[in-house]
């Protein structure tokens, strides 16, 4: 039987909301890649509303949500912004959104100095970046061609953003925000980003997944230049881990696919999705592997440049995982590439 079982409620179209209970609004925002939209929560606040994620800064983003504005908020006002975490199909909205509604932003302060460092990055795009970018791909085993097109469409990124708040109001773990009548505790979890905030109403007996927990595809966990010796996998495991406590008659609104019941059985089937692609990665690196080699072991199909980006991080946090734990070792070829040999 299938873990996931998903709630009867139409998916709504561009621009209408689909009500999940009584003041929680569920809408999708279109986006231009192979996955191709985000679900966005509002959440009624006495005279006003809370905005859970915000959707790309792109025109038809800002058209989808006037619409919403024109025809769901009653007339009051947006009077919090809140992002699960700051990839830009979450947080690259919420600058405007926060100026149009003079809105505080609300997101955990280590998203936020990781979105801020970025941006800065991109804008003061050096020569010194550029060669420590290029330099992590090729100890990938990435040729100079993918690696500057890698590099290219990390810098596409920047103009999906509105200029962000100058403050925000920092997001911590376990932290109580009352919305409404009801209170929902703030659960941080890392892995798929730095300090990821998932919302959980015991009362409702809901949780604003954001990406934490998706009912269809798995969130990618990467390893990418930024933190080129990180092990996410590991924190992502026992972010996932610690979500098994909550209730499973949970519903769980996410931030991609749709709302679903079966929160524990979607947990096992991620940690167990993450254990199939380490038992692989074992037996292929008995002749010693690069990176890129090991993409074609983890993923049988052929990949964008998009799906190279994710991949290739992807693959590296399994491979980390598995030096960490010793069932991998790293050596350096005559090329500068690292490869890696099964102990
Ligand atoms: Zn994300």
């Amino acid at each position: 039987m299938n873990a996931v079982v998903a709630a009867d409620f139409d998916i709504p179209s561009a621009g209408d909301v689909q009500q999940i209970a009584p003041g929680i609004l569920w809408l999708r925002m279109p986006l231009p890649f192979a996955l191709d939209h985000i679900n966005l929560y509002l959440l009624e606040d006495g005279d006003g509303w809370v905005v859970v994620d915000c959707g790309l800064f792109i025109p038809k983003t800002v058209e989808v949500w006037e619409r919403v504005f024109e025809k769901y908020l009653e007339g009051k006002s947006v009077n919090k912004v809140i992002v699960t975490h700051a990839h830009v199909d979450h947080i690259g909205a919420s600058g405007w959104l926060c100026e149009h509604f003079s809105a505080p932003l609300y997101m955990t302060q280590k998203e936020y100095d990781w979105v801020s460092g970025f941006l800065q990055e991109q804008a003061q795009f050096s020569g010194d970046v550029k060669a420590e970018r290029k330099a992590f791909y090729h100890r990938l085993g990435m040729s100079e061609k993918e690696s500057n097109k890698l590099i290219e469409l990390s810098a596409n990124f920047v103009g999906l953003f509105s200029p962000l708040p100058e403050k925000i109001n920092p997001l911590e773990d376990t932290q109580l925000i009352t919305i409404g009548e009801h209170q929902w505790q703030v659960i941080v979890s890392e892995g798929h980003s730095v300090a990821h905030a998932s919302l959980y109403c015991e009362a409702l007996g809901l949780m604003i997944s954001g990406d934490q927990v998706l009912p269809r595809i798995s969130s990618n966990v990467s390893v990418g230049p930024h933190d080129p010796d990180g092990n996410p996998l590991l924190s992502w495991l026992t972010s996932l881990e610690r979500l098994q406590s909550l209730p499973a008659e949970t519903l769980v609104l996410p931030a991609h696919n749709f709302p679903f019941w079966g929160l524990r059985k979607r947990l096992d089937q991620l940690i167990e999705g993450h254990q199939v692609d380490l038992r692989k990665l074992i037996p292929a690196c008995h002749e010693p592997k690069t990176i890129m080699q090991l993409v074609k072991v983890m993923y049988d199909r052929e990949l964008t440049l998009f799906d190279l980006l994710l991949a290739s991080g992807e693959c590296l946090a399994h491979v980390h995982y598995l030096l960490h734990q010793g069932k991998l070792v790293r050596s350096l070829s005559s090329d500068g590439c690292y490869l890696y040999t099964t102990v």
